[in-house]
């Protein structure tokens, strides 16, 4: 039986990674010129990590979990999102004692057994952010332009912005029983999920997309109506830092997120063009969960976006890159003349591409042509023993005779040494 791949998990090919290398790459521009570091921690866990953070009664612990036991008997889990494994490094080595204020960023594999389709996968990728001790909504409203900066430098005006509070210790339980009442009434008409989280989780109803849940939600009480004194006016500085520095965003009072360690300010870039997988980058404030792991009490806040959602956003730029020239050559005589001059050529910064295997002088023509190399020349006897030879250029087949040195090819080609 032919090997496949795990269902759910994608490779990443050369045509295709060039995008993923443009969104990584922003993305460590924008978050270092913002004062980011990166951190790199394990893609496997203590299974304990992710229930005590994200929540035993989300989706993501509930049943999207690769949890398995090890040979040592230990019960680990695939990371299926990044906050988690950077908040206990955080701890763990002690980052905050020489200074609470962390400004870190991460990127790479995230793990989460979902059903496949466009835009969910089972393994995913995620780039995310977190600025930790910072209680003023300054912090938020960095972040939040941050994201928003990301995007644009990126070149997408889609996705949006969305925010909410979702208040804290204080004010959310009253809320939760409010809502809860709420419900209650219309019980019989909410989805089997919803019924079932009304007990622990009925928060999550709002954010259903089963049409029924939806339509039994209109006109279901806001979470911004029952904010505490503190969150209504963090909230409302969050706002005004964003009027400030002519962020846009709307407002969406139902967003709810899916892990429970989120505290005050929630938000979403949201976009209408990926049908229900709508949410490309998500995060928010969680001032309990570092002092919840058995750090000291220091607030954080931070978001994650995910890489497959920004790629297929961005799937009509084109991120291909040629060869400068093609080398191709008479006979077997000239060959070492040519490896030579590749090689002086690569290392100068030149990109070079050449025949391997002694193929007809017209079969090395036809690659030149399908790897859309800008520049060929040909090596035959006469151009190895003058030390010159014509250069083609692809694009209009002019020729131009020049010495076969490093210095007469890269003024040719316009590139300078790099
Ligand atoms: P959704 O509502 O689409 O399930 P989520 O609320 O579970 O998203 P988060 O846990 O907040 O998402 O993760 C942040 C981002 O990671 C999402 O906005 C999305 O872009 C991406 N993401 C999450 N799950 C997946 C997945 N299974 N496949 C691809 N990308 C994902
Ligand atoms: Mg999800």
């Amino acid at each position: 039986m032919a090997l496949t791949a795990v269902k759910g998990c994608n490779d990443i090919l050369p045509g295709e990674s060039g995008r993923w290398q443009y969104i990584e790459q922003t993305a460590r521009r924008v978050f270092e010129l913002n004062g980011f570091g990166e951190i790199r921690v394990p893609i496997m866990e203590k299974t304990e990590l992710f229930c005590r953070s994200i929540g035993d009664a989300t989706d993501i612990v509930e049943k999207e979990m690769y949890s398995f036991i090890d040979k040592g008997e230990n019960s680990v889990t695939l990371r299926p999102e990044g906050t988690a494994g950077v908040m206990r490094a955080f701890i763990e080595r002690k980052l905050y004692a020489e200074d609470p204020i962390a400004k870190l960023y991460y990127m790479g594999p995230m793990f989460r057994y979902e059903r496949p389709q466009k835009g969910r996968y089972r393994q995913f990728h995620q780039i995310g952010a977190e600025i930790t001790g910072v209680n003023d909504p300054l912090a938020d409203a960095q972040v939040l332009n941050m994201l928003t900066l990301f995007f644009r430098e990126i070149g997408l005006t889609e996705p949006t912005l969305q925010i909410n509070s979702l208040g804290c210790h204080e004010c959310r339980p009253a809320y939760r029983s409010t809502l809860r009442g709420f419900l209650e009434e219309r019980m019989d008409h909410l989805c089997d999920d919803c019924k079932r989280r009304f007990a622990t989780n009925p928060l999550r109803t709002l954010d259903c997309k089963v049409p029924g849940c939806v339509e039994m939600t209109v006109g279901a009480p806001s979470v911004l109506d029952h904010l505490c004194s503190g969150c209504n006016d963090h909230f409302s500085r969050v706002r005004r830092y964003l009027d400030l520095s002519s962020t846009p965003y709307s407002i969406n009072s139902r967003m709810v997120r899916g892990l429970d360690y989120y505290t005050r300010t929630t938000f979403e870039m949201v976009t209408g063009l990926l049908g229900s997988q709508s949410a490309v980058a998500a995060g928010g404030r969680y001032d309990g969960l570092i002092s919840q792991l058995g750090g000291p009490n220091i607030p954080g806040i931070g978001f994650a976006m995910g890489l497959e959602r920004i790629a297929l956003l961005i799937s009509n730029q084109e991120f291909a890159s040629f060869p400068d020239l093609f080398i191709a050559t008479m006979g077997s005589g000239e060959r070492d003349v040519a490896f030579h001059l590749m090689d002086g050529l690569l290392k100068s910064g030149i990109r070079v591409e050449m025949d391997y295997e002694g193929k007809s002088l017209k079969s090395q023509m036809r690659r030149a042509d399908k790897l859309k190399s800008r520049y060929s020349v040909v090596i035959g006897e006469n151009e190895a023993a003058t030390g010159r030879a014509s250069f083609k250029r692809m694009s209009d087949g002019i020729q131009t005779d020049i010495p076969l040195t490093i210095n007469a090819i890269q003024l040719l080609i316009g590139k300078s040494q790099q």
